[in-house]
């Protein structure tokens, strides 16, 4: 049976910056987790960043690509550098995927470690720009598919493919 990463706030673990989750309903996933191919990670925690935390986004909204070619930065609202921590997490994530031999991952849209379609553009205005999160951009680039959470059946299918 093939497992499935999923961000740890999607399954409702309070782990987002703001002390909160953000649990997904879903028949989909609620199968999932009654099958027990649920890994769930958060890569912030896992990168060594608390809860709760200021919130952070990518310099430029440049995308985590950018960030793991060290041409970006991770900043927070406090003006920290946090692209570190966001880098440890993502390579975390990574290897526990790899563990896992898993080839899906379901990641919550927008952050700046999950987001696979679009990120926030670093100005902590609530703008959006297309692009990916450090994590979502590691794990893709490993082969790995990553879905957002409005993407559950497109999901599933691949998975009964792997
Ligand atoms: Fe959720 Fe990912 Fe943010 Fe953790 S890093 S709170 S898993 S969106």
């Amino acid at each position: 049976m093939h497992r499935i990463l999923i961000s740890s706030c999607l399954i409702g673990n309070p782990v987002r910056y703001d002390g909160r989750g953000q649990a997904l309903r879903s028949e989909i996933l609620d199968r999932w987790l009654a099958e027990g191919r649920v890994l769930a990670v958060c890569p912030e925690l896992a990168g060594g960043l608390l809860v709760p935390r200021p919130a952070a986004e990518i310099t430029q909204g440049a995308g985590g690509a950018k960030v793991l070619q060290g041409l970006a930065k991770v900043m927070d609202t406090d003006g920290r550098d946090v692209s570190a921590a966001f880098l440890a997490g993502a390579r975390q994530a990574l290897q526990l995927a790899r563990q896992h031999g898993i080839r899906v991952a379901v990641l919550k849209q927008g952050s700046p470690s999950c987001g696979s379609g679009y990120i926030y553009d670093g100005t902590f205005t609530g703008v959006k720009t297309a692009g990916q999160g450090v994590t979502a951009a590691l794990l893709e680039s490993a082969g790995i598919k990553v879905f957002s959470e409005h993407q559950l059946a497109e999901a599933d299918a691949m998975l009964s493919q792997s």
